[in-house]
């Protein structure tokens, strides 16, 4: 689909939804893991945002300001700026967006510091392009060296905890650079990217290559647990088409419980987020060994075109990879029975745009590194 019909559709239901859902806390996040019992009566609700954007200061076609005001006049909550090796600061444009809203022009809106850490080696003819996404780095990492990918993407992970950010591995298929073995073989990692917007990532894998949701249930079939982040790794904010990385592709949907970067970098560290090219979740809980969604209805003012709505298939997915039920349900759930290790959601609309939980773990199971 072209990817002008995408964004007129996206912008229309965004402009027709109350985005911000007020869920309560007791409705629990699906970190999997750990049963949270939360009788906290603050109400939570999701934000939308992207983890990976360039601009100017490295491969970006638009200033850090541009690239900002697309995705605020586009409906997202927040945005992550990460350039190649550079700290793009954000200080004066939230200043500049915080100074719009006191005038009661536009809505809130919040800035994250990051960096993409962007390094290759190349052995006996082999490349690999190593690129670690810092969220909330405080200082410059940079390029790292090492002997190999793996000890090169180990540094970089170190090196983004050590400027007190949080990492997520890049786009594994680029240049068919990063296997479920090196992820595994990674200490202090948990999210990586289970889909990238950009035209040279090979999301689908393909020849003997897995696809980056087949990578994911690669790793959490060995008891691991990761968070699948979507971005769209948007350069292109001026021309546009189906071989650009134009913005809007893929972001992730975080629950906290107010739009600070203290509260969604934490929701974004503990893996409270889905990730989305398109379909928009109203609810997610993990109570009693069940993942439960709800998908969001569309809102029509012509009752007639509500003939049109979309319409889904959730797929729960386990062990292997193996879909251990089709639900097509608005409200599609799936209860964890013996001999399951996990268990996650992927929706589909019948437009082609996904969702994607994170994995709900059987009791006891599923570790994080
Ligand atoms: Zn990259
Ligand atoms: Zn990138």
């Amino acid at each position: 689909m072209n990817i002008f019909v995408n964004l007129y559709t996206l912008a229309l239901f965004f402009a027709c939804a109350n985005f911000l859902i007020s869920i309560p806390a007791t409705s629990q996040a699906q970190t999997m893991n750990n049963d949270k019992n939360n009788n906290d009566s603050s109400e939570l609700q999701w934000f939308k945002g992207n983890t990976h954007t360039h601009t100017l200061n490295s491969d970006g076609d638009s200033p850090p300001g541009t690239v900002a005001q697309w995705y605020r006049d586009h409906f997202y909550d927040f945005l992550v700026l990460t350039d190649h090796n550079y700290l793009t600061k954000i200080d004066k444009l939230q200043e500049e967006f915080d100074r719009q809203l006191e005038r009661h022009e536009g809505k809130s809106f919040l800035l994250i510091p990051g960096e993409e850490v962007s390094s290759d080696i190349t052995v006996e003819d082999r490349r690999q392009v190593i690129h670690v996404n810092g969220i909330d780095t405080h200082r410059l990492v940079g390029r790292q060296e090492g002997n190999s990918g793996r000890e090169i993407m180990q540094k970089s992970i170190d090196e983004v905890h050590d400027a007190g950010g949080f990492p997520h591995i890049n786009h594994p298929n680029f240049y068919w650079s990063i296997s479920a073995d090196d992820l595994y073989s990674m200490k202090r990692l948990r999210h990586f990217e289970i889909y990238n917007g950009h035209q040279k990532v090979h999301v689908s894998g393909g020849g003997g290559k897995p696809s980056l949701e087949e990578l994911w249930d690669d790793l959490l079939s060995r008891g691991r647990i990761y968070y699948g982040v979507a971005v769209d790794d948007a350069h292109y904010f001026r021309d546009w088409g189906r071989h650009l990385s134009n913005p809007g592709r893929g972001w992730i949907v975080v629950r906290a419980a107010e739009l600070s970067r203290k509260a969604i970098v934490e929701a974004m560290r503990e893996g409270d987020f889905y990730a989305s090219t398109g379909v928009d979740l109203e609810d997610i809980s993990t109570e009693n060994k069940t993942l439960r969604l709800s998908i969001k209805r569309e809102e029509f003012e012509n009752p007639r075109k509500g003939q049109n709505a979309d319409r889904y298939h959730t797929y729960f997915i386990g062990q292997g990879g193996k879909i251990l039920k089709v639900d097509e349900s608005m409200d599609p759930s799936y209860s964890l029975t013996k001999g399951d290790l996990y268990v996650r959601a992927r929706v589909l609309s019948s437009n082609g745009a996904h969702a994607w939980t994170q994995p709900l773990f059987a009791p006891g199971k599923g570790s994080l590194e």
